[in-house]
């Protein structure tokens, strides 16, 4: 049979990942760890950034990307939005969620906590909330999320978090001047 788009309409992209259910739950259980972790990770990252500089941070995006997916498609079914907000949702994805909400839940939840089109599925959200309840800046989860630029998509969220920070440090110092 030739090779198809065609999916059975019982299987939506996010079904295919049921096998990573069971790691996502244990990342939101672990969130303060991870939180920790990658606050750590971030601060390599900043302290690379004159590396990061030489190489040419496009350069140096590929490589970075390929275990930054590895990673996180892993521990949090990640989908290479490029703008991860993993820190303010409690280490639960919410590019899982099969509406892609990034500010918090539908009306559907079921009342046993499950997505209403994956019912099999926790609610991202729901775990969202769990997982943040656990981290030391938890509440950031009510900050407002921007909608997703799809423009970076594949790109290395962690890249751009660190010429984020490199940027801020720099008009600090200058602002200190
Ligand atoms: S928010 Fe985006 S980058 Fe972060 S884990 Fe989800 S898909 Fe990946």
């Amino acid at each position: 049979m030739p090779k198809s788009a065609y999916q059975p309409a019982s299987r939506s992209p996010v079904t295919r990942s049921r096998a990573f259910y069971s790691v996502r739950l244990w990342s939101v259980r672990h969130s303060r760890g991870l939180e920790r972790i990658y606050k750590l990770l971030a601060g390599v990252f900043l302290k690379l950034h004159p590396f990061w500089k030489f190489v040419g941070y496009k350069r140096a995006e590929k490589p970075v990307v390929l275990i930054e997916k590895t990673v996180k498609s892993f521990l949090f079914d990640c989908r290479m939005c490029g703008q991860c907000v993993l820190s303010d949702t409690g280490m639960s994805c919410p590019m899982n969620c099969p509406k892609s909400l990034r500010n918090g839940p539908c009306g559907g939840v079921r009342a046993n906590g499950n997505c209403e089109v994956e019912p099999d599925m926790p609610c991202v959200w729901v775990q969202a909330w769990k997982g943040s309840r656990n981290m030391s800046a938890g509440d950031n989860i009510l900050h407002v999320q921007p909608p997703v630029d799809h423009s970076w998509r594949g790109s290395s969220a962690w890249l751009r978090a660190t010429a984020q920070s490199a940027e801020e440090k720099d008009a600090q110092k200058a602002e200190a001047v």
